[in-house]
């Protein structure tokens, strides 16, 4: 996490104009690279903008590392995004068995979460379509046996759940399964499709809220031969994969179709209610795919709580982590009403209602941190923490 220096407006703007389209996601086209006076409507639709509305990032798109082999035969389980809250343990996912305190990314980040956790969670609310990931048949359907939830501190008993499996002509399998369910539409043995909606999603079984848990699994070609847990998206780190070294273990290849691979992101959401503080912090996006290379995946959304009628300038007031690394708003910095103002990491262009602060990295930490507002006067005007941090 590089250090964020005190930075104002001034510093943003001028920086700007020399940096603007750093973390845009577009690539040049040919006829971008080439000076032509023929140049495409296209090209000249992109050399345009519109003048009222400036594009904001979304958390950037993974996509498979140099180094990873790529097999793609999954399609996303959903429409929509939805923030990842539990990522496949690399280091190791023996759930609730691994004691390390992180779950280790396929790009080798160190996060907090369900120590060992060996799939994928995504925040579907309940019943959210949940899709077969890809052509196969259902080799199991309906409520798993009874087994001890950590979590819940009980046995579970009503664990709904699908398995598909997906045959390559090179004779491997891979199977994907779809837990927490709260509806199921397939039955074992039948053939889906790849994008066949399969069940819905909630939070049965070993869940505190509801989310999908999506797990892939493959065989042979596993370290011991056997169906083992592998990750959709590959590993993608300078360092060895400790679940590709693992004895019980096995490499894992990039999964995802082109242009299927689910966003990832961890946020915090703090709705607004009619009798909070005045101003909220309502999301912290505070961890996307890579964030050091793409620090717009993270963002603050500053909302104006119902119960005021203005506008609020908070000109002077400072955003803070618990580093202490700390942004203070310039002079003219409002929120209007009903307008969430944004806050992104890395740069791109400023409009009243979102400032960049212009950082080459991530300023919020991946295992654990607090987003604190304070007005000018020093006072906290509201927080929110993730990953157990003691917010001050
Ligand atoms: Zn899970």
């Amino acid at each position: 996490m590089p250090k964020l220096a005190l930075t104002i407006f001034s510093v943003i703007i001028f920086s700007l104009t020399i940096s603007c389209s750093s973390q845009e996601e577009i690539s040049p086209s040919p006829d971008f690279l080439t000076p032509t006076f023929a140049a495409s409507p296209s090209a000249v639709i992109s050399l345009t903008p519109e003048p009222t509305k400036v594009p904001v990032p979304t958390p950037s798109a993974p996509e498979p590392g140099p180094l990873t082999d790529v097999v793609p035969i999954l399609i996303k389980p959903f429409s929509g995004e939805f923030p990842l809250i539990n990522f496949f343990d690399h280091d190791l996912p023996f759930e609730f068995h691994d004691p390390n305190n992180y779950q280790l990314t396929w790009w080798g980040e160190k996060t907090s979460g369900i120590n060992g956790h060996d799939g994928l969670d995504f925040l579907l609310p309940t019943g959210t379509e949940v899709l077969s990931a890809g052509d196969g048949v259902v080799v199991r359907s309906g409520i798993s046996d009874p087994f001890y939830c950590p979590p819940l501190r009980r046995n579970v008993d009503d664990s709904l759940g699908v398995e598909i499996a997906h045959k390559l002509s090179d004779g491997t399998t891979y199977i994907t399964a779809y837990f927490h369910l709260s509806k199921i539409f397939v039955a074992k043995n039948q053939t889906v499709k790849s994008g066949q909606l399969i069940g819905l999603s909630g939070d049965s079984g070993c869940a505190t809220l509801a989310h999908l848990h999506f797990t892939v699994d493959r065989f042979p070609g596993t370290n011991n031969g056997q169906r083992v847990h592998v990750d959709p998206f590959g590993w993608d780190s300078g360092l060895p994969d400790p679940w590709a070294a693992h004895k019980d273990g096995s490499k894992s290849a990039w999964l995802w179709k082109k242009d299927q691979a689910p966003l990832v992101f961890r946020e915090e959401n703090n709705p607004l209610t009619n009798s909070g503080p005045q101003i909220k912090i309502t999301t912290l996006r505070w961890m996307g795919w890579k964030d050091t290379e793409n620090p717009n995946n993270e963002f603050v959304q500053l909302e104006i709580d119902s119960q005021v009628g203005t506008n609020i300038d908070i000109s002077g007031y400072t955003l803070r982590n618990l580093k202490g690394d700390s942004f203070v708003f310039p002079k003219g910095s409002i929120i209007r009403k009903k307008i969430p103002f944004g806050i992104y990491t890395g740069s791109g262009i400023d409009t009243g209602d979102v400032v960049y602060l212009n950082q080459l990295g991530g300023i919020w930490d991946d295992m654990a941190d607090c987003a604190i507002l304070k007005a000018s006067n020093g006072d906290t005007v509201n927080e929110v923490g993730y990953g157990g941090a003691k917010c001050p």
